[in-house]
């Protein structure tokens, strides 16, 4: 059996060993945490909508309607009316024929690839997709290949190698740990010449980008016919839970015969896709909150560069500082919530080695007084410790 205490030492000396905080009451700016009172700069409550009245006043009343749970899976008889709603809802949002639901974005994104992809096809991958992604690849029992980060020319070659196989390339929209957006038009061209689906998750972009929130195809000016396959989830700027994947009539109805993840397990509460299908009204009513983020980055971006921090190309409210080595980054992060301020510290192995960073995000119910008492915080530690 293996020394677990042993590895869960080694984990430590490494500056990788993870730890839960507690946190107290709803998400918000600001956060109870370990019963310290702290602004908090780390959530993926983009729009912040995790405790908006309408989306809370929508899930109490689904549950008056509806009851807590859905007690059966999507197949038997826990597709309920609200589910049908959102999901033909977020279709017409998304502009695509159809959409699925799927209790989170881990077990879609594993269900379509799965479904669609299998022993002696290929699956491509840019070497920096969220784990769900690498993950559904490796578990397809597809061929399994990565490109370099954002590379074009990369994903080409690879793909021009497997002329006879199925294919299929998978990518992040925006990128949950850099921020960067992929060159989603150019990898949408290089699929149609190889023939190979491409399927984009979407997570960090919908609600985010684009005049209408329609995230990073809206953004790109790509119709959905370039993209064959998006997956999405509701538990980011959504300020809900779940998950969906947009994409032709055949592709969903393919996956509501074929995706596991989808067939064998109970729906999401009817109750959450009401609350889903309020959020889905504030997303798409509400582009203020899109252009306050819009500010709050402009004016983050141009103070801490000043301070002599490394910034990385994104002009979303994932703002990542690579601090390079994990003891140190996880280091400031304990320095900064001192001063009140949470940062998480990211480490390997959700980004590379040598990469550990501060992953800043944004809240669109920030204040620019929340956003300067971060940059004076920043600027106290960038004086502690010696940058890259
Ligand atoms: C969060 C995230 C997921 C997983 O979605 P959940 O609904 O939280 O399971 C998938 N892909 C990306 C890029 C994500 O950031």
């Amino acid at each position: 059996m293996k020394d677990l205490k042993k590895l869960l030492q080694q984990k430590k000396e490494a500056g990788l060993y993870r730890q839960r905080r507690i946190t107290q009451g709803p998400q918000s700016t600001e956060l109870i945490v370990d019963d310290k009172k702290v602004i908090n700069f780390c959530s993926n409550n983009y729009l912040g909508l995790a405790n908006h009245p309408t989306i809370n006043q929508a899930f109490k009343q689904g549950i008056d309607r509806y009851g807590s749970g859905s007690a059966s899976a999507h197949l038997i008889n826990g597709h309920s009316a609200a589910h049908h709603a959102l999901e033909e809802e977020l279709a017409e949002f998304t502009g695509y024929q159809r959409c699925l639901l799927f209790s989170t974005g881990y077990m879609a994104n594993i269900g379509v690839v799965q479904a669609l992809m299998g022993r002696g096809d290929v699956v491509l991958e840019d070497r920096l997709n969220h784990a769900s992604l690498l993950d559904a690849g490796l578990l397809s029992g597809a061929r399994f290949s990565r490109f370099e980060h954002a590379s074009v020319s990369d994903a080409r070659s690879k793909l021009s190698k497997y002329p006879e196989q199925e294919k299929m390339l998978l990518t992040d929209g925006v990128f949950s740990m850099d921020g960067d957006i992929a060159p989603l038009a150019e990898l949408a061209q290089v699929c149609q010449q190889h023939q190979s689906y491409l399927m984009v998750d979407d997570a960090h972009g919908i609600g985010v980008l684009g005049e209408q929130g329609r995230g990073s195809l809206e953004y790109l000016g790509l119709a959905p016919s370039a993209v064959p396959v998006l997956m999405a989830t509701l538990g980011k700027a959504f300020g809900a839970a779940g998950a969906f994947v947009a994409g032709s009539e055949d592709v969903i109805e393919y996956l509501i015969q074929n995706a596991r993840s989808y067939i064998y397990t109970t729906a999401m509460p009817a109750a959450l896709a009401e609350a889903s299908r309020a959020s889905l009204k504030l997303v798409q009513a509400e582009n203020a909150r899109r252009q306050k983020l819009v500010e709050l980055i402009k004016q983050f971006r141009r103070a801490v560069a000043e301070m002599g921090y490394q910034l990385m190309d994104s002009v979303t409210p994932i703002q990542p500082i690579v601090i390079g080595d994990s003891k140190k980054a996880l280091e400031m992060s304990q320095q900064l919530f001192a001063q009140g301020i949470h940062v998480s510290a990211i480490r390997p192995p959700t980004v590379e080695q040598g990469k550990a960073r501060l992953r800043i995000t944004f809240n669109a119910d920030h204040s620019f007084g929340q956003l300067q008492q971060l940059l004076d915080a920043l600027d106290v530690i960038s004086k502690k410790n010696t940058l890259l």
